[in-house]
This record gives structure tokens, C-alpha cells and sequence, in this order.
């Protein structure tokens, strides 16, 4: 099963991808955890995206597929993917959809965590005083972020309504209360 989860920044893609993750034995793919591991370790990828990442932007198509796809052929043997912040343009979207097919595989479900941007932006400096993110400590860079997920993001809605792939849930109340409506909509989804 490969899932893909969407939501502006601070939706809670993240912590509840990680429990998906453990629940459905998937492997995680966070396009923005592997961009900041790099940042920290300096490398090549890591100095590349900084400017972009910092500046709220999304790095370029080109790069990020070209991480997405490694990260996928290093877990061949899983039983499947959270794909958590990718993808995040039409481009990534087709791309992913290719890479998958030459593997016989496809993306299953879509869910978009669905969360008012007052809440979002309170979460998002409450996230940047406790990690530290420089893009999680200034509102024009977290505007900027919300700007770029409302051009290039969420058409990919149109896309996977397409296919018949993607629903929404409610993102905004407790963790627990999103982890369950999620897991009631992938069981649904796995018994259909
Ligand atoms: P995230 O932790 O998912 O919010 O990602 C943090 C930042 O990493 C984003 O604001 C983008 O600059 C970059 N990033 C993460 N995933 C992608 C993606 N799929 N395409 C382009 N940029 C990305």
C-alpha cells in the first residue's frame, strides 16, 4: 500500500506519518526530513537546497525527484510507502506516478489534513521555538511557504480526484482524534 499524505506546513503530516508508518509496517519518506538531514551534514544536496528551504521556496522538480527516487530504490523490499511532503508539484506528481508504474506499483490513497492557517501559523512557531527551524520562526517565510503549497500544491488535489485517490479529513482537533479518523479511512479504503 502506498499512501501519500498532504496539508500546508504545520498540518501534521509528519507526526502522523510516523504513526501510520508503524501501524501499516510502511517505509516513511519525508522529502523535507531528508533536505534537512543534509543541511546538517553540509553535503552537496544539503548546501544546494539551504537557500531555497530557508527562503520558504520549494526546491527545484529536478532535485527532489532525483532524491525521492533514491530513497524509493533503497527500500525496494517494503511493503509500502507514506510518502510525507512529496509530491508537491504536478511535475512530482506525474513523475511519481511513472517511477511507480515501471515497478509495478501505484499510489493508493491520497489524504490531505485539512487545518485553518491561524492554526497553522500558532503551530508552526510553537514547532520553530521548540526544533530550532529557521523556516518555522518567521511569518513571511511561513506566508511564503503557504503561498507556494496554494500555487503549485494543492492542484495536485484535481490530479489525484482524477484518479479517484484523494480525501480530506479534518487535521485540527487532537493528535489521537486525526490518527483515527486516518486509520478509519485507510481500513475502509484496504477493504473496499
Ligand atoms: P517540510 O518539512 O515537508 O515542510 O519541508 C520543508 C521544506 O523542504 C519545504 O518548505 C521545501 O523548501 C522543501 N521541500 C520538502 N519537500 C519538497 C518537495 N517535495 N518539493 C520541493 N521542496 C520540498
Amino acid at each position: 500500500m502506498n499512501i501519500v499524505l498532504f496539508g500546508m506546513p504545520g498540518s501534521g503530516k509528519g507526526t502522523q506519518a510516523n504513526f501510520i508508518k508503524i501501524k501499516y509496517n510502511l517505509t516513511h519518506i519525508s522529502t523535507g526530513d531528508v533536505f534537512r538531514e543534509n543541511m546538517k551534514n553540509n553535503t552537496e544536496l544539503g548546501k544546494l537546497a539551504k537557500s531555497y528551504i530557508d527562503s520558504g521556496k520549494l526546491v527545484p522538480d529536478k532535485l527532489t525527484i532525483k532524491l525521492l527516487e533514491k530513497r524509493i530504490e533503497e527500500n525496494t523490499n517494503s511493503k509500502g510507502f507514506i510518502f510525507d511532503g512529496f509530491p508537491r508539484t504536478i511535475e512530482q506528481g506525474i513523475h511519481l506516478d511513472d517511477f511507480l508504474l515501471k515497478k509495478n506499483l501505484c499510489i493508493d490513497l491520497t489524504i490531505s489534513l485539512e487545518v485553518d492557517e491561524q492554526i497553522l501559523i500558532d503551530r508552526i512557531l510553537k514547532r520553530g521555538v521548540d526544533s530550532g527551524r529557521a523556516d518555522d520562526q518567521d511569518r513571511f517565510k511561513i506566508k511564503k511557504r503557504f503561498d507556494e503549497y496554494n500555487k503549485k500544491t494543492s492542484i495536485l488535489k484535481k490530479f489525484y480526484e482524477d484518479q479517484n485517490k484523494f480525501f480530506s479529513i479534518n487535521g485540527q482537533d487532537s493528535v489521537n482524534q486525526v490518527k483515527d479518523r486516518l486509520i478509519k479511512l485507510i481500513d475502509k479504503h484496504k477493504n473496499d
